[in-house]
């Protein structure tokens, strides 16, 4: 099958969170599989270029149509991970995407909707006709709208197209200007059955879109689908969901275990596996030596976490006290593009700086990520929402045991060690429901308590979660399974 996958992010060359995780480890399994697959992006100008192997220029003329001008791109092939990917860099005095950062613009939604375009026009001009065309959250939403209402009559007629929500909470709600550069009539869209804003009348709803002129819509977690369509979760788009229920499904997202397995990780100073585990031990103490953390026993507790409201900021704030009050050690890795979360975070990070028993690292840091999940014993994920969760899937695999909010793709990949109900083998984490400070407590007590109390249990928690097979293998196959169901219609 032919699959091209038009995102925003890449794991390895432009990533903000799990999105980029998700497209490059779905890519990479079905290119495994032998299918054939490719990748549109944005040419970034902070794209990690090292990555990129055998980086050329493989389109010079690629011209595209925009409000009442052309916009001349060139256009850039390489292969990431073994992957083919293509990016997009258009010669533009708005220099859509040499902005230092990914997102974060006011111009954000005129920005993707420009590279939607480009992508179709790319498509169009190379001759490439994909059985699917596979499109990620609101940035690339308007793809299914124009290829179904405009390329199509340019002869685009075979691609079928997959919309994944990555996240409902953005969504690309924006002014109809967005729809006249990318040559849409917005008086033909900005009407209830297509893409009008539910809660803004006069606004385009990008998401929407995608939802309303897919052929298929998945959300990365089953658990996360019903959440969307059945509570407010789905933040105005449950109504349009459920009358598309029909062609809506959960997949769950993988990890990429070339990139996240401690027997083969590249960052860490011990590889280990289920059979040395006591190696993971030594990661710990090299934790504790990076963050001049004193070595004594006691549990490590840890986050690894985009600092946002979603995530849960005030229930981290309370983990780091809770955990030091209760004689355990606490790390942090978060960054915060949020100017007054970061700004709390800078002031707790200056109060817990003298503490030997805390660290709070703020940034992007993969090599530290790595370190982290494989040196903590716990990793906590308090989020109000988690539409599937990737920091919990990795945590596993490394042995450290999850502790998290009972939610969207939490809920369904982490199973109570007291409460669950699944046997002992089978349960791998600690889990809670009210999103307030007793909720949190009501499981990290737990949790310390049998890393205290009773080691042994300990360890088989920790070899149950490295047990457990959250690769791509069987998410891939529901998707091939999606692709062949909708190329089929
Ligand atoms: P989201 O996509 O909402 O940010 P996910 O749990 O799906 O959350 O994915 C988070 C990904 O980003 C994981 O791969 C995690 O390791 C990584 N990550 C999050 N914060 C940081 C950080 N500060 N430094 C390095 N990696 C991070």
């Amino acid at each position: 099958m032919f699959v091209i996958h038009i995102a925003s992010e890449y794991a390895g060359v432009a990533k903000v969170g799990g999105l980029a995780d998700v497209v490059q480890g779905l890519t990479r399994e079905l290119a495994i599989r032998g299918h054939s697959v490719e990748v549109i992006l944005p040419r970034y100008d902070v794209m990690k270029f090292d990555r990129i192997w055998g980086y050329t220029k493989a389109y010079s003329d690629l011209w595209v149509p925009y409000h009442h001008m052309w916009v001349h791109c060139d256009v850039y092939f390489g292969f990431v991970d073994g992957v083919k990917c293509f990016f997009i860099e258009p010669h533009f005095h708005k220099n859509f995407f040499n902005r230092g950062v990914i997102y974060g613009h006011d111009d954000d939604a005129e920005r993707f909707a420009f590279f939607s375009k480009a992508a179709l026009e790319f498509m169009l001009k190379a001759g490439k006709h994909p059985d699917i065309i596979h499109v990620h959250d609101w940035q690339t939403a308007l793809v299914p709208v124009m290829l179904f209402e405009t390329y199509k009559n340019f002869g685009m007629v075979h691609p079928r197209v997959c919309f994944t929500i990555h996240n409902i909470h953005h969504q690309g709600v924006t002014g109809e200007q967005v729809l006249r550069q990318v040559g849409l009539n917005p008086a033909h869209y900005i009407v209830p059955h297509r893409l009008q804003d539910m809660r803004w009348p006069g606004a385009v709803n990008l998401m929407k879109g995608a939802i309303v002129f897919s052929n298929f819509v998945s959300t990365v977690s089953r658990r996360y689908m019903h959440e969307v369509m059945h509570t407010e979760l789905g933040h105005g788009l449950q109504h349009v969901l459920n009358q598309h229920g029909t062609k809506c499904g959960g997949v769950l997202n993988g990890v990429d275990y070339a990139h996240w397995n401690p027997e083969v990780d590249r960052f860490l100073p011990q590889k280990y596996s289920l059979a040395t585990l006591d190696d993971k031990y030594k990661n710990k103490r090299a934790l504790r030596e990076r963050f001049w953390l004193r070595d004594e026993y006691k549990p490590i507790i840890a986050v690894v976490s985009r600092l946002d409201p979603q995530k849960g900021v005030g229930l981290i704030r309370h983990a780091i006290f809770y955990a030091l009050a209760n004689g355990c050690q606490f790390v942090l890795l978060g960054s915060a593009p949020d100017k007054k979360i970061n700004e709390d975070f800078w002031n707790l990070k200056r109060q817990t700086n003298d503490n030997p028993d805390c660290h709070l690292e703020l940034g992007h840091d993969e090599g530290l990520a790595h370190l982290i999940y494989a040196g903590a014993d716990m990793l906590v994920v308090p989020s109000a929402f988690e539409p599937c969760g990737l920091t919990q899937l990795i945590a596993m695999k490394y042995g450290t045991v999850p502790v998290v909010r009972n939610t969207g793709g939490l809920a369904d990949t982490v199973c109570d060690a007291n409460h669950g109900s699944r046997p002992f083998h089978e349960r791998t984490g600690y889990t809670f429901n009210d999103f307030n400070n007793a909720g949190l407590e009501s499981a990290l007590v737990r949790a310390i308590g049998m890393w205290c109390h009773y080691p042994k249990h300990w360890r088989e928690l920790m070899e149950n979660g490295m047990r457990q097979d959250f690769s791509w293998k069987t998410p891939a196959q529901d998707y091939l399974n999606i692709y062949e169901l909708i190329r089929a219609k």
